[in-house]
């Protein structure tokens, strides 16, 4: 395996740093000083790629569902013996704590074993009535491109289902959080996987994408990260008629009607949203709270984010780390001052904290006017607003007036109200009384500028498949 702080890329089944190939550095986001680097694919690399993958996907596809989902269950094992190494890795090159890292690869974890227990139901025929069936396929190649806020899980939900179903696959990982990426290959290399299944490389995304989406290798394209790099991508994809499946950004609502119970609800929104400081897809933007509620839950969730303990993300003590990346600071700083400017009010947080690393605090702004940036661009970090509500059809309203729809969360005990709110929200998903992210069972997918396609359970695998529709004169068999 790649020595941990110099990543390598990894094709046709070996591990190759050196050459020709650039090096990228890695900043730790506590300290912003390089402590390790990156090999940047070279062409050839790519091109080398390509041609392990496509030349490996006939016995891959051919292969019986079972032995690639043992596979895919030998390195789920292997991957689970490695996770408190693995988390220190992340959380040094992504700022998450140590505890956010290692229960992040519990779910990459637990995501490889499902692909694994079911790939074999999954590429089973599908009877319909005597005469005709759905006869399952492997697409082919996928391109897979992923980001740096929660590297493990994201991959593995690209990787297990595309291999479950019999996809060759050639992942790009996060250039500033590439550990995860080779510790998965890494297991899944360990565990059997033949050469040329799984590839894996780095470098200048634009470069790498694309360079691979104009090959008519590629068949699949899956993407987790802004809305327009997936646009970006998908244009390209346009090409050659690539299916795309797109997970992009989020700036989810959350409804707190008046009969909620803030004792529940106060704690499972701090907790959710300053994980990862902020910085996932599916995290809490905008609180729309009951106006007869709104005092006293701005009181407490003010509290409760003022109790955040900020720190080192190696340090256990620590709740939330540093931002990613400068860029976050900087959009946290861009988003803040223009709300700030057009009169929002600032309850608790709301600038960098003075010291070395990209802290930014839990942030909360009340009073901000609906034509604020921070209502309607991702605001990917610990900042949230709250602002109070008359009735459920302003509510619903609000929560839909942005061009996302990723997650939607409420909280209510009145059936009546929880029917409208499921029916009303433009939203891939809807969490009631709780919240809730991804899981490996389930599917998860977006609509408006949230994406398409589905990643998750049955659906995240027959997105990797052609469903042949056969059509028989008498009976099978
Ligand atoms: P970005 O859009 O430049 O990059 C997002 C991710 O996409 C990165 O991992 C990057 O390496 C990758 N990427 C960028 N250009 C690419 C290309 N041409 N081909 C392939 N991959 C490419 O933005 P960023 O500054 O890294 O992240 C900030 C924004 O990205 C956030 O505001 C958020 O909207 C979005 N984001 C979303 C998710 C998510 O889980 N949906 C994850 C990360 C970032």
């Amino acid at each position: 395996m790649s020595d941990a702080m110099s990543h390598e890329v990894f094709i046709n089944g070996k591990w190759r740093v050196g050459g020709s190939r650039a090096t990228l550095p890695v900043i730790n986001p506590a300290t912003e000083k390089v402590f390790a680097s990156v090999a940047s694919a070279t062409v050839s690399d790519l091109d080398e790629a390509l041609a392990s993958a496509e030349l490996s996907r006939k016995g891959w596809s051919s292969r019986p569902a079972k032995e690639r989902g043992e596979i895919l269950a030998a390195a789920a094992r292997i991957l689970a013996t490695k996770i408190e190494a693995a988390a220190r890795d992340l959380s040094a090159e992504q700022g998450k704590t140590i505890a956010e890292a290692a229960g992040e690869y519990a779910r990459a974890v637990e995501t490889l074993e499902w692909n694994g227990t079911h790939a074999e139901e999954l590429s089973a025929p599908i009877p319909m009535g005597p005469n005709r069936m759905i006869v399952p396929e492997p697409l082919g190649v996928v391109a897979a491109f992923t980001p740096w806020n929660y590297p493990a899980v994201l991959i593995a939900r690209k990787l297990a289902p595309a291999l479950a179903a019999g996809c060759p696959v050639i992942l790009k990982g996060a250039e500033e959080a590439p550990s995860a990426a080779v510790h998965i290959v890494e297991s899944l290399h360990q565990s059997g996987i033949p050469d040329g299944v799984v590839n894996l490389v780095f470098g200048v995304p634009v470069h790498i994408s694309r360079h691979l989406l104009s090959s008519p290798i590629v068949k699949v394209l899956t993407f987790t990260g802004s809305t327009a790099v997936g646009k970006q991508l998908a244009t390209l994809a346009a090409n050659n008629l690539q299916r795309c499946i797109l997970e992009l950004g989020g700036h989810s609502p959350v409804i707190v009607c008046e009969d909620a119970d803030l004792g529940k609800a106060v704690p499972a929104i701090s907790e959710y949203k300053f994980e990862c400081a902020g910085q996932s897809c599916n995290a809490p933007s905008r609180i729309l709270v009951a106006r007869t509620l709104y005092d006293e839950f701005l009181s407490r969730m003010t509290e409760a984010a003022r109790k955040i303990r900020i720190g080192l993300p190696d340090d256990a003590a620590t709740d939330m780390g540093p931002m990613a990346n400068a860029r976050r600071i900087e959009a946290m700083q861009r988003l803040t001052k223009d709300a700030v400017e057009r009169g929002a009010r600032i309850e608790t947080g709301g600038a960098r904290l003075d010291r070395p690393g990209f802290y930014w605090p839990p942030t909360i702004l009340t009073g901000v006017p609906k034509d604020a940036r921070v209502l309607h661009e991702e605001p990917f970090g610990p900042i949230l607003t709250v602002a109070p509500f008359e009735d459920i059809e302003e509510a619903i309203e609000e929560a839909n007036a942005t061009d996302y729809g990723l997650a939607a969360y409420l909280f209510t005990g009145a059936a009546d109200a929880q029917k409208m709110m499921i029916n009303g929200l433009s939203a891939g998903a809807v969490s009631v009384n709780y919240l809730k992210g991804v899981s490996a069972d389930a599917p998860y997918g977006g609509v408006k500028q949230s994406g398409y396609g589905y990643e998750g359970g049955e659906l995240g695998v027959r997105s990797f498949q052609i469903l042949k529709m056969v059509n028989g004169l008498g009976s099978f068999g």
